[in-house]
């Protein structure tokens, strides 16, 4: 169950466990495969992560490490706080 982040009419998804954040779903079920059965390990996936989300933050919030392909074009660790909505898949 990965966390869909919409951001600037985009989707970004989320592992549940290690909060990285990916441009593609694949990527961030892969992570959340190997952080339940490897806590504390970190996937070799997680190099792919553009970044990674606070969602019990208050407001929720999205960190990029790298400017994605499309939409936000932050720089690094600089938060998006425009329109940000994060929600669990099922
Ligand atoms: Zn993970």
């Amino acid at each position: 169950m990965v966390y869909i982040v919409e951001l600037n009419g985009f989707k970004y998804y989320a592992c549940e466990v290690c909060r990285s954040l990916y441009e593609l779903e694949d990527q961030a079920k892969t992570c959340e495969e190997h952080c339940r059965t490897n806590p504390g390990i970190p996937s070799t996936i997680s190099k792919e992560a553009i970044g990674y989300i606070n969602p019990e933050g208050e407001p929720q919030k999205v960190f990029f490490k790298i400017a994605p392909l499309r939409g936000c074009s932050k720089t690094v660790f600089k938060l998006c706080r425009t329109g940000v909505k994060i929600y669990k898949g099922c």
